[in-house]
């Protein structure tokens, strides 16, 4: 078993003060992979003064040399890929080929488009040409916390440690207490890519332990956050006291509007993006509103395709999806999937229970309701597992009704071959991003939500504005 209980504070791995042993469970084994330590107060109080202490010398570094740090970093995490890799697929259980790809892929993109984005950013730059003698400055926030979940584990890490970098912060990063090796192999990259000591740093811990300590200690400015909305309403009232920055990427129950004159691989398409990751993205399709016209077409073709999708072990090649991360999701969707019977949806594909011949490891049924109305939990709630729900809509003002009928929003798509429709429902879902006809954001493009999915955007020029302060300065003359 890896034993890791270190630090990474101040450049350099440090010993727990006080161990607190933690084990890490592979959800395909239900066996521990790995023992870590907890932190403690003194071990978050350390991070953070070494934080604050390497501040000043960071910011004010030059934009070039903060970029040409990120670089290093990118090369570093390339030459890392397959031990990432490995460490996300057994502790979070994404399969091997997952992992390989899209986890430790979305790493290296988040990286490369903040180093160009920084490149093009325009860090000071006068007001206008009617006031040449006011100047805007973009500096660094502070000492940064950084919160992440464990679901796409080196997206999050990428996406906050890339902006907060480059944008001239020092920071204290917590990964979840789910898939911290991935994280520490990361915090390796960063020690690789010779960094000066304090300006990253790691902790490892829980969220009523560090999580906690963190969100409250006064000397962070900033606390960035991916994760749940529960957390999230418990991390802005913890920072309410200390009037830090909070950045918040939140939960979802993303609707797909799927249209007469969808294209025949709008369904498939949907059903699959639904199951990757096995159902474990904020972002995921999960909520399905389909044209009473084409209804029973839509919800066949969709139970075909869901109970195709093989369910298999993470650490085996291939295109299955594997398990859910812990047993307290295991159950938690048990109950969803449960709840979406007694409340009278009707069951296309799985349902309860393990898939056949799975039966240790925590393995969920693909699974897809239809005749699902709004009001039911399954489309209310957030499953974060590879259940999918179907709605009915009657026209196009119903299908936008519904889909802006939840707390969240942060990602709804829209299936349909009119061009004029599509971009006409754009501007009326209430979301921090619009996906139509399986067409994905271009490279930069801000990710983040509305409403309960959170107020950061994350990502390019976008997610290192969210990481700086701006200053306006008068009376400027060169
Ligand atoms: P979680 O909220 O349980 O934990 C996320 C992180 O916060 C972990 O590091 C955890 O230790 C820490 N934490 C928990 N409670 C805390 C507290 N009170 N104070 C400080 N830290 C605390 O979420 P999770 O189960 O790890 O991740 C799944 C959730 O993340 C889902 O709801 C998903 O939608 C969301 N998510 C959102 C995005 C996005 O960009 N919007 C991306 C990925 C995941």
């Amino acid at each position: 078993m890896i034993e890791k209980r270190q630090f990474y504070i101040n450049g350099q791995w440090v010993d727990p003060v006080t161990p607190n042993d933690h084990h890490v469970i592979n959800p395909a084994t239900e066996e521990p992979c790995a023992v870590i330590s907890l932190g403690s107060q003194e071990d978050t109080n350390t991070a953070i003064a070494a934080a604050k202490a390497a501040l000043p010398g960071w910011m004010e570094t030059p934009a070039e040399e903060r970029i040409a740090a990120l670089e290093r970093v990118f090369d570093a995490y390339l030459t890392r890929s397959e031990d990432l890799a490995q460490a996300m697929s057994q502790t979070m259980g994404a399969p091997i080929d997952l992992a390989r790809t899209s986890q430790v892929g979305a790493g290296s993109y988040h990286l490369k488009n903040f180093i160009r984005a920084a490149k093009a950013f325009e860090w000071e730059r006068p007001l206008s040409d009617r006031a040449p003698d006011t100047m805007i400055l973009h500096e660094p926030v502070g000492v940064c916390a950084l919160i992440t979940p464990w679901n796409w584990p080196m997206n999050q890490v990428t996406l906050k440690v890339g902006a907060a970098l480059v944008a001239g912060n020092t920071m204290v990063l917590k990964p979840s207490e789910e898939t911290p090796l991935d994280a520490m192999i990361f915090a390796e990259i960063m020690d690789a890519a010779d960094l000066p000591p304090g300006v990253f740093n790691l902790v490892n811990g829980d969220g009523v332990g560090v999580g906690t300590q963190l969100t409250t200690h006064k000397d962070v400015d900033m606390v960035s956050f991916t994760g749940s909305t529960r957390a999230g309403t418990l991390i802005s009232k913890a920072a309410a006291d200390t009037i830090k920055r909070v950045h918040l990427e939140l939960g979802g129950k993303g609707a797909n509007l799927v249209f007469a004159d969808a294209d025949e691989k709008a369904v498939k398409r949907s059903v699959l993006h639904m199951m990757q990751n096995t159902g474990q993205s904020c972002n995921a399709p999960s909520r399905m509103l389909v044209e009473s016209s084409v209804y029973d077409k839509v919800v066949e073709e969709a139970a075909a395709v869901a109970s195709k999708v093989q369910v298999g072990p993470s650490s085996e090649e291939g295109r299955h999806i594997g398990p859910v991360v812990n047993e307290a999701q295991w159950n938690k969707i048990q109950g969803l999937i449960q709840k979406g019977i007694d409340e009278g949806a009707r069951l296309v594909a799985g349902g309860t229970g393990r898939p056949d011949g799975l039966n240790k490891g925590f393995y969920v049924r693909p699974t897809v309701f239809a005749d699902v109305t709004n009001d039911m939990t399954i489309a209310q709630e957030e499953i974060f597992g590879p259940v999918m729900a179907i709605l009915k809509f009657e026209n196009e003002d119903e299908a936008v009704a519904i889909a802006n009928d939840t707390d969240y929003g942060l990602t709804n798509y829209v299936q349909s071959q009119d061009q004029a429709r599509c971009n006409r429902l754009s501007r009326k879902l209430r979301s921090g991003m619009v996906e139509m006809n399986g067409v994905g954001r271009g490279a930069g493009a801000p990710f983040g939500g509305m409403k309960m999915s959170g107020n950061g955007r994350e990502g390019g020029s976008w997610g290192i504005h969210d990481f700086v302060e701006i200053k306006a300065v008068s009376g400027w003359a060169e």
